[in-house]
């Protein structure tokens, strides 16, 4: 085997705000399977900046249902909520740059702003997603009003200034994909995204942010994750540019979809591998399930 640090590295990185579903075990499956025909190493990355929906026995849960699944993870576990500084050491670096501004306007009022707009028969640009682009109100304030919002203390988050940072770069950015055994490129459009949030008002940090930070810290060198966040990964390009970061290279697999025909999610309670166990379906029934 060669030496680890010779050896790449993959990385699960769920969320512990609800129990794993199906979706989660074909990821970590994905992952396993990928790292061992790699001759890589396998981390586990807990994704609990929200601290508000993270609990200590979810985070439990989680490792328990990797254990039975049969998934290997060196130790220690990485916890995001340990690495708060590295993320704002980030977003200072972001700040500095002026690349990143201060957003106070609240969801109801960015949801009464775009219903305004469309209520006139206009249509207002969205993401990927679907999700509304946040309004230019934030980023068209001047100084002296910016500073006079920080200083009254008002609950505000950080937003990714998109078109400065593109500019920034000045050059069009793709990211590496593998797909059928063979690594492509593809172009990276992050101004689809608009001004995304580097920083909550409720966390100190984001999903983005902190996602780029790990990935790096853990020098981590392939990024196998669910198609969903497939086109998030401009973002992240952007990102490791303006940060001096090395870029992994992703594969986004297949995901696993509800009756409705849309993604898994908690509430999907069915589909819980704690239910499935419970019903007495083994691991091996829950690799037919997630159709590997
Ligand atoms: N924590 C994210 C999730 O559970 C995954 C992030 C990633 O793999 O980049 O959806």
């Amino acid at each position: 085997m060669k030496p680890t640090q010779d050896r790449p590295v993959f990385r699960f990185a769920p969320s512990p705000n609800g129990y794993l579903h199906l979706g989660h075990a074909l990821s970590a499956f994905e992952n396993q399977m990928r790292a061992r025909v790699a001759g890589g190493r396998l981390l586990l990355r807990i994704e609990d900046i929200d601290q508000a929906r993270a609990t200590a026995a979810l985070e439990a849960a989680l490792i328990e249902d990797l254990d039975w699944l049969g998934i290997l993870f060196e130790t220690p576990v990485f916890r995001q909520s340990e690495h708060f500084a590295d993320y704002q050491a980030m977003l200072d670096r972001l700040i500095a740059m002026g690349l990143a501004y201060p957003a106070f306007l609240t969801r109801g009022e960015v949801r009464r702003l775009v219903a305004a707009h469309e209520a006139e028969g206009r249509s207002w640009p969205r993401d990927p997603d679907g999700a509304p682009l946040y309004p230019a109100t934030d980023r068209l304030r001047g100084e002296g009003e910016r500073r006079a919002l920080l200083a009254s203390g008002k609950r505000h988050a950080w937003r990714f200034d998109m078109a400065a940072a593109v500019a920034r770069v000045g050059r069009p950015l793709s990211w590496r994909e593998e797909r059928d055994g063979r690594v492509v490129d593809i172009p990276a459009d992050p101004e689809a995204w608009g001004d995304v949030v580097l920083s909550r008002s409720d966390a100190p940090s984001s999903y983005h942010l902190s996602v780029v930070t790990d990935d790096a810290a853990q020098a981590v060198t392939h990024v196998v994750r669910g198609l969903d966040l497939y086109h998030a990964t401009a973002i992240h390009r952007l990102l490791q540019e303006l940060l001096g970061l090395d870029a992994p290279v992703y594969h986004h697999h297949r995901l696993i979809l509800g009756p409705d025909g849309r993604k898994l999610s908690k509430s999907n309670g069915d589909t819980a591998l704690r239910q499935l166990r419970a019903e007495g379906r083994s691991r091996a029934d829950i690799r037919v399930l997630c159709g590997i």
